[in-house]
C-alpha cells in the first residue's frame, strides 16, 4: 500500500513531500521494481536525500526529500546518536525548508506537517520518546504561529485524527512533589525501545540488554530485581519470536510510575479530540471533535 501511496503522490503533483519512507521510492525495494523516485525527477523534482541538499535545493521548483529507507527515527534517537543520524533534518527544518521553497507564497498554499510517529511511540507505551516526539511537534507550532504572524492571512490549525495509547502526564507523589524529578528522569532517558530493539534483535550480548534495558529506567526506586526480570522476560520473548517495539513496551510498563507518563493501552483510543485554529478564519472552527476529523477537515476549510 505505501508503494501506492508514494505513486499517487506525483499523480497528484504535491509541490513538496519531504520525510521518510525512501525503500517506496527505490527500484530495489519495491515489489514492483518501480523506480519512482526518477519519475519525481523526470517530472521536474528535485530529489534530495541529507539535510545539506535539502538546504542547497533550488527555491521554487518541486521538491522531494527521501532522508532514511523507513521511518524516521525518533527525535530521542536523532539527539543522543547525533553523529549516526546528522544527515536526517528535524520536523522544524523541514518545515521551515518547505516554507522557503514556495516564498512569496503567490496563489496560496497548503501545507500538512504530521508529527506522525507520536502514533508509533503510543502503540509502544514509550514514555520519553513520546513526549520527546510532542515537544518537537511543539517547535514546529511555535513556527506555523511565527509565520502567521508575518503572513496574516494564514489560518493554521493544530489537531490530530486520532489518540493512541492513552497518555497521560501525571502529577507524582505526594502534594505531587515527585512531579519535577519524574520529568527530569524523563528527559535523562538516552534512547527509544526502537534503538533498544534495533541493537538487540540477535540477542547476542545479554550484558548489552541489561545495561542498555537499565539505562532506560535512571529511577532510583527500581530494584535490581525488577530490572533482572525485565531483562529475563526480553531475552525469554527474544528467544521465542521477534521483539517490537509494543511487546517491549508490554515488558517495560512495570517503570513508566516512576516517568509521571501513564498509559491506558497498546491500541489507539476513543478520546473526542482537540482542534486549534489561529489566523485568518480561526472562528469557523476550534474545540473538541470526534474522531470523525478526517470528514469534518474538508468541509470546515
Ligand atoms: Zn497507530
Amino acid at each position: 500500500m505505501e508503494d501506492t501511496i508514494a505513486d499517487q503522490y506525483l499523480e497528484r503533483e504535491i509541490d513538496i513531500i519531504l520525510g521518510g519512507g525512501a525503500r517506496h521510492f527505490d527500484p530495489a525495494r519495491r515489489e514492483d521494481g518501480k523506480d519512482a523516485a526518477a519519475l519525481f525527477a523526470q517530472r521536474g523534482y528535485t530529489v534530495v536525500r541529507t539535510s545539506a541538499e535539502l538546504q542547497a535545493a533550488e527555491k521554487g521548483v518541486p521538491l522531494l526529500g527521501l532522508f532514511h529507507n523507513d521511518h524516521i527515527p525518533y527525535i530521542i534517537d536523532r539527539q543522543n546518536f547525533s553523529d549516526r543520524w546528522s544527515d536526517i533534518p528535524d520536523l522544524p527544518r523541514m518545515m521551515q525548508a518547505a516554507l522557503a521553497q514556495i516564498a512569496p507564497y503567490a496563489g496560496g498554499f497548503f501545507m500538512q506537517v504530521e508529527a506522525a510517529r507520536i502514533d508509533h511511540a503510543g502503540h509502544a507505551n514509550d514514555a520519553a520518546t513520546i513526549v520527546k516526539e510532542y515537544l518537537e511537534f511543539d517547535r514546529c507550532i511555535a513556527l506555523a504561529m511565527e509565520f502567521q504572524r508575518n503572513v496574516p492571512d494564514t489560518l493554521v490549525v493544530v489537531t490530530t485524527d486520532h489518540g493512541c495509547g492513552g497518555t497521560m502526564i501525571n502529577g507524582e507523589g505526594r502534594d505531587f512533589l515527585a512531579t519535577n524529578m519524574a520529568v527530569r528522569r524523563l528527559h535523562a532517558v538516552p534512547h527509544s525501545y526502537e534503538h533498544f530493539i534495533q541493537t538487540h534483535r540477535d540477542a547476542s550480548d545479554p550484558a548489552g540488554i541489561r545495561a542498555d534495558l537499565a539505562a532506560l529506567v535512571p529511577q532510583p526506586n527500581v530494584s535490581e530485581d525488577m530490572i533482572e526480570a525485565a531483562v529475563a522476560e526480553t531475552l525469554a520473548h527474544l528467544e521465542e519470536r521477534p521483539l517490537w517495539q509494543e511487546a517491549f513496551g508490554s515488558i517495560m510498563h512495570r517503570f513508566n510510575r516512576g516517568f509521571g507518563v501513564h498509559f491506558t493501552t497498546q491500541n489507539h483510543t476513543g478520546e473526542m479530540v482537540e482542534l486549534t485554529a489561529f489566523g485568518a478564519g480561526k472562528d469557523a472552527m476550534g474545540g473538541f471533535y470526534s474522531q470523525m476529523i478526517n470528514y469534518t477537515m474538508p468541509s470546515a476549510l
